[in-house]
């Protein structure tokens, strides 16, 4: 249960056969047992009655860092898309050509864009002191909440604080690499996970998550970009592919958002991010399995790593066995954003592992349920935003669904039935190409079917059960909070008349209360629902009932 480098500082000591024998088992066990060895930061103690021999510390030689450099070429380029002038248009429609050419399988996407993309850099909030997240380089594999640095620095502040520490910083691993960017990855990951380089306590700041809203954007704009502007493309303020813009472009599922002005931060609006040499994002999947993208303004590049979307159980697997200890006393770990993992570890354990590195004017799009982290070469400033489309649908049931199976550590930030619904209701009066009508009407008959089912289960569990509205259909999308799995119930819920218990309908009981009525709210009654159907059957293909072999 150690790593190589310290097995072999043990060889160098053991100069008794006996001893010998003791490391030898110890390094033979090591191979035999991938699994341990992937726990490398636990401490090891060798039984038996040599083991107290040395008492005096005997000076020796520094062992070598644990990581072979060889290693990080198994580490695969992320592939890099270059749109025409022509598909750097309609960003779901781009995103979408991706998926269907299978972009998705490598996790994320880099864009390269064309060279008429050339947007002012419109940072104008000088004045405004950023929040910081102090990262102890160390603590990464902890698990430990970051620190915040509350009003530290004003961006220049921080641009000055970053540059200095980048102009001191003293490379502790001296190996030849074929550039400055493998020099800091190498870095990097040994001043977070290696015992030798974390007796340094390097630390860095980091400003994420910033809000635009409240700290800014770097984007031009004129704040008036809503679903009924006229759309230029030659201008950026106006251009979909400005993140302040992106969520009410063509097929966005958060077009809604701008007409019921119920904004979202970093979901619907963008965030704002000042990085510097090593500011890390900690491996994570988006909130309800959704798309992010990326967009780097300024600065130095920005190292990527990321997964496919399939390999996300495999991820959880390996990093829950490499940091056992830590998931047994905090299960929901990954869900606080906070702790990392060298991507070679699970280059280790067979999982196709793809990097980039970001540099200024590219986007980052990663994919549903892919797994991605990273850390900066420098001062940078990037914005960021989730995105939806409805193919993205489906992965936010799954998302809910894990959420639940994992523990209730987690539950979505919004209930998709919400978003849905809301596309339904408005889907005239929304830019959508008939293929994502087409996607909507499909989806919604899934969400319908399986509502009514719910419904039915509940009439036919209980002896008493009294169906009843909503207060109000508008009462709000995050207003009843689901007693059991935390989720966000939406279409219906169930409440026991005696103890007050509210849970979704999927839990069919909402407790333990015997003889109780149980009231099933509904927020639409079944002939609403029904009648949504009809308005949007149009857009489903027309099929001969019952044939075996067609979609
Ligand atoms: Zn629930
Ligand atoms: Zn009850």
């Amino acid at each position: 249960m150690r790593r190589s480098s310290v097995v072999k500082k043990v060889i160098r000591k053991a100069s008794k056969p006996r001893e010998r024998e003791i490391t030898k088992n110890v390094v033979s066990r090591l191979d035999k047992n991938r699994k341990t060895s992937l726990r490398s930061h636990a401490k090891i103690t060798i039984k038996g009655k040599n083991s107290t021999i040395k008492k005096e510390p005997v000076k020796e030689p520094e062992p070598t860092f644990m990581r072979d450099p060889k290693m990080y070429q198994k580490i695969m380029e992320l592939p890099v898309y270059e749109p025409s002038n022509e598909e750097f248009r309609e960003p779901f429609v781009l995103i979408k050509k991706l998926y269907d050419l299978g972009y998705h399988k490598y996790g994320c996407v880099k864009l390269k864009t064309p060279k008429t993309w050339n947007p002012q850099f419109s940072y104008n909030r000088g004045e405004k002191k950023l929040n910081t997240r102090k990262q102890i380089l160390r603590d990464l594999i902890k698990g430990k909440a970051f620190e915040q640095n509350i009003e530290s620095y004003t961006a220049q502040e921080f641009k000055e604080m970053a540059d200095d520490f980048q102009k001191n910083y003293k490379r502790n691993a001296s190996f030849k690499f074929s550039n400055n960017s493998r020099a800091n990855e190498y870095e990097y990951w040994a001043l977070v996970e290696d015992p030798q380089l974390s007796k340094k306590k390097v630390s860095v700041e980091y400003a994420a998550d910033l809000p635009t809203r409240r700290y800014g954007t770097a984007f031009p704009t004129n704040y008036k970009s809503k679903m009924t502007d006229e759309l230029d493309y030659s201008n950026e303020k106006t251009h979909p592919f400005n993140l302040n813009n992106i969520n009410h472009a063509k097929d966005s599922l958060f077009q809604i958002i701008q007409t019921k002005s119920e904004n979202i931060s970093g979901i619907t609006s963008p965030w704002i991010y000042f990085g510097m040499l090593f500011a890390s994002f900690c491996w994570h999947v988006e909130d309800l399995y959704m798309y992010s993208i990326n967009y780097m303004h300024q600065g130095a590049p920005k190292t990527w790593y990321c997964i496919p979307p399939d390999q996300k159980e495999a991820f959880d697997y390996i990093i829950r066995e490499k940091y056992n200890d830590l998931f047994s006393r905090k299960p929901g770990i990954m869900h606080n954003i906070v702790l990392t993992m060298n991507p070679l570890d699970l280059v280790e354990n067979n999982i196709p592992v793809y990097r980039t590195e970001q540099c200024p004017g590219e986007f980052i799009i990663t994919f549903p349920k892919s797994y991605h982290a990273g850390f900066s070469h420098g001062f940078n400033i990037s914005e960021a935003v989730n995105i939806a489309s409805f193919d993205w649908m489906p992965f936010a049931q799954m998302a809910v669904e894990d959420y639940i199976k994992e523990g209730n550590y987690k539950n979505g930030s919004f209930p998709y039935e919400w978003l849905l619904m809301e596309n339904v209701k408005m889907h005239s009066d929304l830019d959508l190409t008939h293929d994502a009508k087409v996607q909507l009407a499909k989806i919604y008959e899934d969400v319908r079917i399986r509502e009514l089912e719910h419904r039915e289960i509940i009439l036919n569990s209980h002896a008493k059960v009294t169906i009843r509205a909503f207060n109000d259909h508008l009462t709000r999308h995050d207003a009843i909070t689901c007693m059991a799995c935390k989720n966000y119930p939406y279409l219906s819920y169930i409440s026991c008349i005696a103890c007050n218990r509210k849970v979704c309908t999927h839990h069919v009981a909402p407790c333990k209360c015997v003889n109780a009525t149980v009231l099933l709210y509904q927020r639409f009654t079944d002939e609403e629902l029904n009648k949504f159907s009809q308005n949007l059957k149009q857009y489903l293909p027309k099929t001969t009932p019952k044939k075996r072999g067609q979609k």
